[in-house]
């Protein structure tokens, strides 16, 4: 493929900084991606969110073993993209208007592949958490902050509210980092992909847990026993927390995956 500066000076255009356009120009970095969303389980669809000028998309198209769907927001290269691939299922807007689960549905297994706007890391992420049930793998790249939030572990700075959910929903495999000068124009930040596996091994009901636990993060300053009772007054939190040794000076950051769960439990125990 040619360079992506050859290629938007063909067409007479810029690489936008509101639309995070950084574009891949790394081939080691192509194939890790489209090899690690193809590796999967074989799914019904593979959409890629924010294709772009097709770093990821050419390959992906000759390693795929199901029908490929884009969702480009950028008029000028939604076109350039139905020239260069003609046929191709192209979805032009903002994937976050996309209606995913009615096309989730009528699709059925879903991969999901993206080197990812920027802005776009968090509604995006939690856009796959509703349509979780549809996914079999989901291969994105992040800026790297945010990569280390999502796969962080209980002790370590990143760890949060978002990093408990995240680990709860999927199975988080790191694939590494890329450097910004696998991107053009290079971002002023490393990027680090992922691959995400749809998980919820005992059956817990992770969108009530999910409340439990943003509310317990919500003033990160104060104690977690006060943040759940500004969110939830109706339960007896010092009970639910001394049930488990918690003490109430607890701060939510101090909990692991599995003291989430057990909280859960005895919030709603009489
Ligand atoms: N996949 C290409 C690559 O790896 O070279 C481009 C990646 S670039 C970081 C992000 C892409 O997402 C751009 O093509 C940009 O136009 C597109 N994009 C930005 N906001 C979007 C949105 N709300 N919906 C869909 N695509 C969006």
């Amino acid at each position: 493929m040619a360079h992506p500066k050859e290629i938007l000076a063909r067409l007479q255009a810029n690489a936008r900084k509101s639309l995070s356009q950084n574009f891949l120009t790394s081939p080691h970095w192509a194939e890790t991606l489209t090899q690690a969303v193809t590796d999967g389980p074989t799914p019904d669809a593979i959409w890629e969110i924010g294709p772009g000028l097709g770093a990821l998309t050419q390959i992906l198209l000759k390693k795929a073993k199901a029908p490929v769907t884009l969702f480009e927001y950028d008029k000028k290269l939604s076109a350039f993209l139905r020239e260069e691939y003609p046929g191709i299922s192209l979805i032009e807007g903002d994937v976050l208007k996309a209606p995913l689960e009615e096309l989730a549905q009528k699709a059925g297994k879903v991969a999901v592949l993206s080197n990812l706007p920027y802005h776009l890391s968090s509604p995006v992420f939690f856009k796959l958490v509703e349509i979780k049930p549809f996914l079999t793998r989901v291969v994105l790249t992040f800026q790297k902050e945010f990569a280390e939030r999502l796969i962080a572990k209980v002790g370590q700075e990143a760890y949060g509210a978002l990093s408990i959910i995240a680990q709860l929903h999927f199975k988080i495999t790191n694939l590494g980092i890329l450097p910004s000068g696998a991107f053009y124009p290079p971002p002023a930040v490393a990027s680090q992909a992922v691959i995400l596996e749809p998980q919820n091994p005992r059956n817990l009901d992770l969108n009530a847990l999910s409340k439990i636990i943003k509310a317990g993060f919500l003033h990160p300053r104060k104690k977690m026993l006060s943040n759940l009772k500004q969110v939830f007054p109706e339960v007896d939190w010092m009970k639910a927390m001394e049930a488990q040794g918690l003490s109430p000076n607890t701060r939510a950051e101090e909990l692991n995956e599995a003291q989430w769960i057990e909280l859960l439990n005895h919030s709603k125990s009489p």
